[in-house]
């Protein structure tokens, strides 16, 4: 017998530490004890005489994205439903939602009252597929959502097409996607309204944040209001132990604001991004060489990317292999071997044990909306399939020398060679 795998009981292939994240970059400890000792710890707290630094992320943000505004928000999934609230969308509204996405892609949408209807995504990138979106838009459609997800840029060209087409705001979901770009132009900046989640896992990062961008003077300020009970940011002169927020009255609201400790953290993280990025893709084009002598497919991004930015980085297994082992016994083989987590991509929004409305007391204001918002009843063949076959692991990974991404492909090749060893 040649050697054996390390998921029964061989050796592993290597024991190396691999980069951890998040990494904290060299300013954020002063600019934490600057906020601690400012008497300023939130925007919703009295000004102290000069910018936020919630303002001040939120200048660097929209400069980033090329997006004329920014508004910060304490978690990705109150910048989603914000931003959907913000383009109108409100009750009994259906909202197209990619059926391969985190929950938040369902929950931001039920969380405003409205129905997410799940669509299936493309084979090649596992982003939104239009002539599905097509095919889900009914006279009820109130705004489109798609995800960049894993490493890949959605088919832009196609969704706004479809958005424009219909009439419908275009919401890009770039919780995965922070510097990636399509047509050099920055993803977040095409749609009505750009959405980024700030989660401990994401490529920018302060433990929990997010943000909406966009264009429009409008969505902006309604989104402003959503976001900090009803108030918006004085821009007139403002005085020092005055409230910066001013009570318009113009939209109710409730608190989602980014505290002052989280915006000092996405400053510091937002200078390394560019970096970091580039890092990642050369490692990533790499392992995409060496896995394509393997006979694998890596996940595809649409046409028109320029820059790809990789959240997770993920891989399709061949049929051959699936038919001797579940996926799921795959990415454990290549964990043990790898002393990283290797993992399935997330569960089709309609069979996910984390959207389930029907276990909310809030959801039961009817039986007509308990059954539009059942997930069940949705058909994702796609999604499911690549649940099936992918196996993912972290960006940081892709942060280390490109000698120890080599080991990643040759761990790929062990698990391929002994395949017969996880039979069970
Ligand atoms: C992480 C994530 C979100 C939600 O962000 P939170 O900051 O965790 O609320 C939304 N959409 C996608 C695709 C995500 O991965």
């Amino acid at each position: 017998m040649g050697t054996s795998l390390a998921i029964s009981g061989g050796p592993r292939l290597t024991d190396r530490e691999w980069p951890r994240w998040p990494q904290p970059g060299d300013r954020a400890l002063k600019s934490l004890e600057d906020v601690l000792t400012s008497g300023r710890w939130t925007i919703s707290c009295a000004y102290q005489g000069r910018q936020s630094y919630e303002r001040q992320f939120a200048e660097a943000f929209a400069d980033y994205c090329r997006s004329a505004i920014c508004v910060p928000t304490a978690t990705g999934t109150a910048a989603l439903a914000i931003a959907l609230e913000a383009c109108g969308v409100g009750a009994s509204d259906e909202v197209i939602v990619p059926g391969l996405s985190w929950v938040a892609s369902a929950s931001a949408v039920l969380g405003i009252n409205a129905v997410p209807v799940l669509v299936d995504v493309d084979p090649a990138t596992y982003c939104l597929d239009p002539a599905a979106v097509e095919a889900a838009i009914t006279d009820r459609t109130r705004a489109i959502t798609l995800v960049h997800a894993y490493s890949a840029v959605a088919d832009l060209d196609s969704l706004l097409d479809i958005a424009q087409r219909h009439a419908l705001p275009l919401i890009e979901d770039c919780a995965h996607a922070h510097g990636a770009r399509y047509g050099d132009w920055p993803v977040g900046a095409f749609g009505a309204a750009g959405v980024f989640s700030m989660q401990g896992s994401k490529l920018l990062t302060c433990g929990e944040g997010g943000a909406v961008v966009t264009d429009d003077p409008e969505i902006a300020a309604r989104a402003e209001h959503l976001r900090a009970d009803g108030r918006i940011l004085r821009r007139d002169e403002v005085g020092v132990g005055e409230m910066e927020l001013q009570e318009t009255g113009r939209l109710m609201g409730s608190n989602a604001c980014l505290s002052e400790f989280h915006a000092a953290v996405l400053l510091d993280q937002l200078g390394l991004l560019d970096g970091q990025n580039a890092r990642r893709v050369r490692a990533a084009e790499h392992l995409d060489d060496r896995l394509g002598e393997l006979g694998l497919t890596v996940q595809d991004t649409s046409p028109g990317t320029t820059d790809r930015a990789y959240y997770r980085y993920a891989v399709r297994l061949p049929d051959e292999l699936l038919a001797v082992a579940p996926v799921g016994r795959i990415a454990q083989a290549l964990t043990a071997e790898l002393g990283f987590a290797v993992m399935q991509t997330h569960r089709p929004l309609n069979d996910n044990p984390l959207n389930r409305p029907s276990s909310r007391r809030r959801f039961a204001t009817g039986p007509d909306y308990l059954a539009r918002v059942d997930p069940s009843r949705f058909d994702l063949p796609v999604a499911k399939s690549i649940h099936e076959s992918v196996v993912s692991f972290g960006h940081e990974v892709l942060l280390a020398p490109l000698d120890a991404v080599n080991d990643i492909a040759l761990a790929f090749r062990k698990v391929l060679d002994n395949i017969h060893e996880i039979t069970d």
